[in-house]
């Protein structure tokens, strides 16, 4: 055949391997999770063509992935029957990075560094394909896509910057599709071809690959054999047993032989019935299926029937993936959505929780979609906005959920992490307000510390008290020292502090809660429910010359200058007028035209 063609890694491929092979050191074990990672993803991607075009399944039926050592030479395969790669692939997907998995790789190394974290949490990130060079001199892959007539191999060694490809002719490697990695192990590490090392670690890093798993296992069965009688032993017999029957001597005998074993458990997690299923396995599956490290705040495992059938389970997981201000981005491939099974898209844009809700990650099963769904059909389906609503209200109780665990600090940590996402839902979704509202935490006059529920307000409301009061500040210690304050605090009454800038247009949006409203009390017209006519009156009286002078000399800087009975020490204060802006919105306001 043609002569190898020699290509150059892209220069971050290069540096990417160099960060993987000295970060991952004491962590090797992950290239097998990363390969069967890799190995399943590309079987996904089959089965999901192959509903439309079922003819890509013609040269191989069955969907699996194979995993072979050669211990005396330190060899692993991993064979699947997947997609495959073509030539231009094979440049594209192992030359370069546009990859997400060592994205987020690149993302947590160099966040760990800043806080100091050990190369074991990094090892549970998707480091992708090149971790092979983690434990081996040598890879070759070959593969062979159904677009293409050829199967080509895809060589690197490690420490190299370049690598080859060439077709593949000898019929002896030919596969009927899909691809097949030999990683040639580095000495010090040929110990990882021993079956049951590799047996082990897909149990231990695998277990919830949804395409069966077979590892080449010696085996062994126990047979009896006739064997002729050792005098010696046949001379004692005659000597013990004089009275039993004279019979022919056995030995009992293991035949080895090899085959292939199945290692991992095919069920998917959520078709399992929930009381079986633990919350460590719930967690492994959070942390297996995204890619993450941290342990979710809460889980929701659960099947509707009905109108529209699912299964699903969904978590709250205890970080905010992005930047905190970055929480406008729905896609976030959070939610993977399979049809019978198959695994459909993770490439959702609102579709099944709005964006405000898309930190929420899952898995969601449904029989009642065609299985060519596609984006068009996704957006206008009558069943997605069913799937959609109930999956709305299960992650609205999931969260619930985590105000009432025995743990105080896990809801101060998911509204550390979400509460500017629920309070974007006020403002956007006005369906769920009832749900969002008592989720929602905010710093009052009577609690400076810690944050307080609008139930916890209600419950502290005056007998007479209608209305839930609130200042909007750009901190505590000035929403403290706000003149407008001091009668409420002088009658004992509590006054939510919103220090947050969304606070306020969030609480706007909501309006009321429980039938009490919320009040500004920064606002002119505040009624404590005080009022005393007769004394106001000959207060304006008295000191109605005074405010037309003030009027005069501060002229258009104020609306107009009045007496009131709000304060009790402070002598005078600049109000908002009642249809303006609260002086926190001004503030907000003139920030964003900046
Ligand atoms: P990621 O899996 O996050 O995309 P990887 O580095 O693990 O990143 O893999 C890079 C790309 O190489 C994959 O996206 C895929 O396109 C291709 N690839 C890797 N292994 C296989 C395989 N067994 N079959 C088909 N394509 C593969
Ligand atoms: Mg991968």
């Amino acid at each position: 055949g043609l002569p190898a063609e020699k290509y150059q890694y892209q220069a971050e491929v290069s540096r990417l391997m160099d960060l993987i092979v000295n970060s991952l050191y004491s962590n090797k074990e992950v290239f097998l999770r990363e390969l069967v990672s890799n190995a399943s993803d590309a079987l996904d991607k089959l089965r999901f063509l192959s509903v439309t075009e079922p003819d890509l399944l013609k040269d191989a039926v069955d969907l699996d992935i194979r995993i072979q050592t050669d211990k005396d030479n330190g060899i692993i395969t991993i064979t699947d029957t997947g997609i495959g790669m073509t030539r231009q692939e094979l440049v594209d997907c192992l030359g370069t990075i546009a990859q997400s998995g060592t994205a987020k790789f690149l993302k947590a190394l160099k966040e760990s560094k800043d806080a100091g974290a050990d190369s074991n949490l990094i090892g549970q990130f998707g480091v992708g394909f090149y971790s092979a060079f983690l434990v081996s001199e040598r890879v070759e892959v070959s593969t062979k896509s159904p677009k293409s007539d050829k199967q080509y191999v895809w060589e690197g060694e490690a420490n190299s910057s370049s690598y080859t490809i060439r077709e593949e002719t000898d019929p002896s490697k030919h596969i009927p599709r899909g691809t097949r990695l030999t990683l040639y192990l580095k000495r010090d590490d040929k110990g990882f071809a021993h079956p049951e090392r590799i047996q082990r670690l897909v149990q231990n890093y695998s277990q919830f690959v949804s395409f069966p798993i077979y590892t080449w296992q010696e085996k062994g069965y126990t047979k009896e054999v006739e064997v002729d009688e050792d005098p010696a032993e046949a001379k004692k017999d005659d000597q013990d047993e004089k009275t039993e029957p004279k019979k022919k001597k056995t030995k009992t005998v293991v035949e080895k032989y090899w085959d292939w074993e199945l290692t991992n458990e095919t069920q998917p997690l959520w078709l399992r019935n929930p009381k079986e299923v633990t919350t460590e396995e719930y967690n492994e599956f959070h942390k297996k299926t995204f890619n993450e490290y941290l342990e979710p705040l809460a889980s929701s495992h659960f099947t509707t029937e009905g109108e529209v059938e699912f299964r699903s389970v969904l978590y709250v997981p205890s970080i905010a993936p992005t930047a905190k201000d970055d929480i406008v981005n729905p896609k976030t491939k959070n939610i993977r959505l399979y049809v019978k099974r198959v695994f459909i898209s993770d490439d959702f844009d609102g579709e099944l929780f709005p964006r405000y809700l898309s930190f929420i990650k899952g898995v969601v099963d449904s029989n009642d979609l065609p299985l060519n769904v596609s984006r068009e059909i996704l957006q206008e389906s009558r069943i997605v906005r069913i799937m959609r609503k109930r999956l709305v209200r299960k992650a609205f109780d999931m969260i619930l959920g985590i105000t009432m665990s025995e743990n105080r600090d896990d809801y101060a940590r998911f509204w550390e992490n979400f509460g500017k996402h629920l309070k974007l839902g006020c403002i956007e979704d006005r369906e769920n307000h009832k749900r969002i509202a008592p989720l929602l935490r905010f710093f009052s006059s009577q609690s400076e510390e810690d944050m307080i529920s609008f139930d916890e307000y209600v419950e502290n409301m005056k007998p007479d008290q209608k209305d839930i009061y609130y200042i909007a500040a750009d901190s505590v210690t000035s929403a403290k020292n706000a003149p407008f304050l001091e009668k409420l605090v002088e009658k004992d009454i509590e006054v939510l502090f919103l220090v947050d800038p969304i606070d306020e247009v969030a609480i706007q949006n909501l309006k009321s809660y429980k039938e009490k409203n919320f009040v500004d009390i920064s606002k002119e017209d505040l009624d404590l429910g005080d009022k005393n006519e007769e004394k106001e009156k000959e207060i304006k009286q008295e000191f109605g010359q005074t405010c037309e002078w003030i009027k005069k000399r501060l002229g258009d800087k104020v609306a107009s200058v009045q007496i009131s009975s709000r304060l009790s020490t402070s002598p005078c204060v600049l109000a908002s007028g009642k249809f303006g802006w609260s002086a926190n919105m001004e503030r907000l306001m003139k920030a964003q035209t900046v």
